[in-house]
């Protein structure tokens, strides 16, 4: 059974192939910033549409990631790996944060 998320307007629509089954509350601060709790997944698992701008930490040389925000709401919708972070693990990550916060 998919399970399907939105941004505030609609205008980035997230399908993930399964329903999370564990919601994470990532304690930095960026995460912290955005009150925002994420369901880690498989890109493989997850299915994006729409225009996103993205951001990643100002105060990290080479972030782990870039967080992505709907262009027309700026609701966060997502978290992807940096190649930063890929360099660092010795390969592509297998990994990414779906934000829960936004309606379903
Ligand atoms: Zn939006």
């Amino acid at each position: 059974m998919s399970w399907n998320t939105a941004c505030h307007c609609g205008a980035v629509s997230v399908r993930l192939a399964r329903a999370p089954e564990k919601i994470a509350e990532c304690n930095c601060s960026l995460c912290f910033s955005h009150s925002i709790l994420w369901s880690y997944m498989s890109p493989r698992d997850v299915a994006i549409e729409g225009e996103t701008r993205t951001y990643n930490r100002a105060d990290r040389e080479n972030p782990n990631s870039d967080l992505h925000f709907c262009a027309t709401c700026g609701c966060t919708t997502h978290w992807s790996a940096t190649a930063g972070l890929n360099e660092r693990m010795g390969g592509e990550v297998d990994l990414m944060g779906v934000g829960l916060c936004a309606r379903a």
